[in-house]
């Protein structure tokens, strides 16, 4: 049989043992297992790398303590702009969107750019006429509404700064002081030895001026080719777009012969560091073999495969 297997994150930064509380670690955690379970049983049940991917993510992005749909940080005017990319190893086919505003499932707008328009990326108002001519379910914007993340929005606003998610705040009570990433990604090989990837996020608190990210561009924080990998990106984004982080990858694979892990070993800790990008990425290629690598302190991520391997992990 095709080995199979499945992927998540749920960003990186410093996310340190010392700073994390047990209902805070365990809420993280059940939100990884729920997610990876979901888009597993589809793995299992002969579904689509598409499918299972697109599944992970819509309920981290439906999670408040994710940094991607309901929970997505404040921008420079008090409003949440979301990202995301979907690209499927197969055909090549994808879609992002950058910039929309209550779209419960950025994914799903990303989606149906990839398999409804004739386009790969579409922003702002444009994308969101997109989502109604589409269907795709709107929210008001008091479903995007967490606490947590407008506190940390208001520490900062009258700044120039622009921080990353979860840096100096209060999630929930529960004093974290850490500084991390918490964008959404799944990478997933299937049964037919189809890959995919697909990322989203609320991008950076406090960003201004249509700030985007390396999540939604394709090659940057998210690309998928059956011949060579499947990868989603975390971290600041700039150094990550500079990289080609996720492109990156691939063309060690494709042009070098490295593996799935030398490649991303190579990019995550020589390539970004060497641009201070603080992050990590998860990938598969279409042996179903799996990767997660990391220069931070923590990334919540996750990973199940055919073989019957599991794990759910945070820290280094
Ligand atoms: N990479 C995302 C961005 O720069 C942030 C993150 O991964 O949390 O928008």
């Amino acid at each position: 049989m095709q080995p199979f297997s499945l992927v998540i994150h749920g960003g990186a930064g410093t996310i340190l043992k010392s700073d994390m509380t047990p209902e805070l670690e365990k809420a993280y955690t059940n939100g990884l297992q729920m997610a990876l379970n979901k888009g597993f049983a589809i793995l299992e049940n002969k579904g689509t790398s598409i499918d299972a991917i697109r599944a992970a993510i819509t309920l981290l992005e439906d999670n408040i303590l994710f940094n991607a749909g309901r929970g997505s940080v404040f921008t420079k005017k008090g409003v949440q702009e979301m990202d995301a990319a979907i690209m499927d190893g197969a055909t090549m086919g994808a879609g992002s969107v950058t910039g929309v505003r209550n779209v419960m499932n950025p994914i799903e707008l990303a989606y149906e750019v990839m398999t409804n328009s004739n386009h790969v990326f579409l922003s702002g108002k444009g994308a969101n006429d997109f989502a109604i001519k589409r269907g795709v379910k709107l929210m008001p914007d008091d479903y995007f509404f967490s606490k947590f993340r407008y506190d940390q929005w208001k520490e900062i606003r009258d700044s120039d700064n622009y921080s990353l998610d979860h840096t100096n705040q209060d999630i929930a009570e529960l004093i974290m002081k850490d500084k991390k990433f918490g964008t959404v990604g799944a990478v997933a090989c299937d049964q037919y030895g189809n890959i995919a990837a697909a990322t989203s996020t609320g991008g950076m608190t406090n960003k201004k001026y249509g700030r985007i990210g390396d999540s939604p561009i394709i090659g940057a924080g998210t690309y998928a080719n059956n011949k060579t990998c499947a990868i989603s990106c975390t971290g600041h984004g700039e150094p990550f777009i500079r990289a080609v982080a996720a492109h990156d990858v691939n063309a060690l694979m494709e042009y070098k012969g490295l593996s799935l892990q030398d490649a991303m070993h190579e990019v995550v800790h020589h390539k970004l560091m060497d641009l201070n990008g603080e992050g990590g990425m998860i990938g598969v290629d279409s042996n179903g073999n799996t990767a997660i690598s990391f220069n931070s302190a923590g990334m919540y991520r996750a990973m199940k495969n055919s073989k019957g391997e599991s794990f759910v992990g945070i820290y280094k």
